[in-house]
């Protein structure tokens, strides 16, 4: 009698262990700065967990991932403080062309952002030559990138890709003013928690009405500015800002306070004007 007893207790016990395993099972973590951009050399591993605050915030992202080593040892990081008095121009850059116009798209918290994906492959630019598709663009707050060492409220990431596989960004800074009509539908169904699933969008955005009236950029190379960093990344940081209002800044802030990676050492790098 007393065996049987103890077999249906171990059984329970057993059981227990069992039921508290998907508990346990590894987090995974969506939404990197660019998709599609990891090499599947490394068999199926749930990527680490990164953050932009305490043991996985920035200063500890090299430690948390081999695939994260860039962000450590990079010599070509991002973002980086852009020192007007260190800005050289060049005759060979031409200045860079945007076509962008409305869209469809997606959208998702993915717990480091508010990100837009283009549903349709249309809009693109072109950089000293080669075409650069429009993948998805998200927003940080406050802005990464600095110039003469002060940041802005914001800063919106616009992320494209080559056919070859090369990256490009392009940021613009966003400031306190007026309210932004262009940001309204993105606005108003920006997913407060995190998202397992991107939500459609309400009909179009406009993506040319983001972007100031005067396009003159500043360039530079770079990487990502979230793990993996990858390095490659050719950078435009639009010169002039955009504005939102405090409200619509504050609507962002709420579900992220900050979000952004600090600047990183230039180095031997040339920041050009376009
Ligand atoms: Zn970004």
């Amino acid at each position: 009698m007393q065996i049987a007893w103890i077999t249906v207790l171990l059984v329970l016990v057993f059981m227990a262990g069992c039921t508290q395993r998907p508990n346990q099972a590894a987090e995974t973590e969506t939404g990197t700065d660019t998709p599609g951009i990891q090499t599947g050399s490394v068999p199926v591993v749930s990527p680490a967990h990164w953050s932009y605050e305490g043991d996985t915030g920035p200063e500890h992202w090299g430690d948390l991932n081999e695939d994260f080593l860039a962000c450590k040892y990079g010599t070509q990081q991002s973002p980086i403080n852009i020192k007007r008095s260190q800005l050289t121009s060049s005759d060979a850059i031409q200045p860079i062309e945007i076509h962008y116009g409305i869209a469809e798209a997606n959208i998702q918290n993915n717990g480091h952002t508010i990100q837009v994906s283009l549903k349709d492959a249309n809009p693109y630019i072109m950089l000293d030559g080669s075409r650069f598709t429009l993948a998805q663009f998200h927003f940080h707050h406050p802005s990464e990138h600095q110039i003469n060492g002060q940041n802005a409220d914001m800063e919106l990431h616009f992320v494209h890709q080559s056919e070859d596989g090369k990256t490009a960004v392009l940021g613009v800074l966003i400031n306190n003013g007026a309210e932004n009509k262009a940001f309204e539908s993105i606005w108003s169904s920006m997913p407060a928690k995190e998202t397992e699933e991107t939500v459609e969008l309400e009909g179009t955005i406009n993506l040319a009405s983001m972007l100031p009236e005067n396009l003159h950029s500043i360039r530079y190379n770079g990487s990502l500015t979230t793990p993996s960093c990858t390095e490659g990344v050719s950078w435009i940081v639009l010169d002039n800002p955009i504005e939102m209002s405090q409200a619509q800044i504050d609507q962002f802030a709420a579900i992220f306070p900050d979000n952004h990676r600090p600047v990183q050492p230039l180095g031997e790098r040339k920041v050009v004007s376009e």
